[in-house]
């Protein structure tokens, strides 16, 4: 094996205390009926505590110099399957086992994907159960963060439809080497069994509320205005009218929109593109 130098554009920040990493297995509540997908597994050091606790571990790996530490660490425990893959590019389907029991994801991931990440395994029609990921602490703060509040994102939104969030646990800069600049939290998002809501068109519900966030200093009319793809379907009068019918003052911004707002005016605009 090759002596091993953490990479930067991989995002590499390996956790060695053994502490920190078996507090991030107790927070998942792994029994031997998970199944668990671990997503950039590194060296395999929390995929050895996930794989003693779990049925079965999978670990997508996108460093092909990392694969033989995993396989090595994960290999008396015989139930753990290492993959050498892009997670952002995989069909993450095909990479699990055929018959799953409870699927929970438990990562150490590398924060420079997190909100890609968070939203493809929260839309790639998967039943987890749960995800617990360390992440950016600031992240974890605004993905749990309820909607319309001070500290909120279009990603809170997002995770709300879909989850209940909690934050589980800091963790410091010096658990990890090399030692980051910033501060880690894990979050747990369990996952509600349905949406919040229903909502005839999903995705033009997350742009209304991605292009809102953009310019969430702008009312919700510019913002809405300003960005080129959702002006090319909706004027700025059909956005005002929409927002007149549900009562919404036309210049309100996103962030004082609440998610069944953004739901409703999704509702509302869905069939009203310009002709
Ligand atoms: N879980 C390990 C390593 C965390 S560092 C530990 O706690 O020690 C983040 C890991 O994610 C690295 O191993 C990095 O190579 C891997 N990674 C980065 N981008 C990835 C991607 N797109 N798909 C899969 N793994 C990725």
């Amino acid at each position: 094996m090759k002596s091993l130098t953490p990479k930067k554009k991989f995002g590499q920040n390996f956790l060695s205390d053994e502490t920190v990493l078996s507090r991030i297995a107790d927070c998942a509540d792994i029994t031997k009926d998970d199944d668990i997908l671990e997503i950039g597994p590194g060296t395999g050091n929390l995929t050895k505590i996930l794989a003693s606790r779990a049925r079965s571990v999978t670990a997508v790996e996108i460093d092909r110099d990392l694969i033989p530490f995993v396989t090595v660490a994960a290999e008396p425990f015989q139930n753990t399957r290492v993959i050498n893959a892009d997670i952002m590019k995989a069909d993450i389907e095909s990479l699990l086992p055929e018959n799953t029991g409870s699927l929970k994801v438990v990562a150490n991931i590398p924060y420079y994907i997190t909100t890609p990440l968070v939203t493809k395994l929260l839309s790639c029609g998967i039943s987890f159960e749960s995800l617990v990921l360390l992440v950016q602490k600031e992240v974890a703060v605004r993905m749990a963060a309820p909607p319309g509040s001070k500290d909120c994102g279009a990603i809170s939104y997002f995770v709300s439809w879909k989850a209940h969030p909690m934050i589980m646990l800091e963790v410091p800069p010096e658990a990890f080497y090399p030692v980051p600049k910033v501060e880690s939290a894990l979050i747990r998002l369990d996952i509600r069994k349905a949406p919040l809501f229903d909502v005839s068109d999903e995705e033009l519900m997350f742009s209304l509320i991605r292009a809102g966030f953009e310019l969430r200093r702008k009312t919700f009319v510019n913002a809405i205005a300003s960005d080129s793809a959702l002006a090319a379907r909706f004027s700025k009068e059909i956005i005002s009218e929409a927002l007149l019918e549900l009562s919404i003052d036309r210049n309100i911004r996103a962030e004082r929109l609440t998610l069944s707002d953004f739901g409703a005016l999704a509702d509302l605009l869905a069939g009203k593109e310009k002709k």
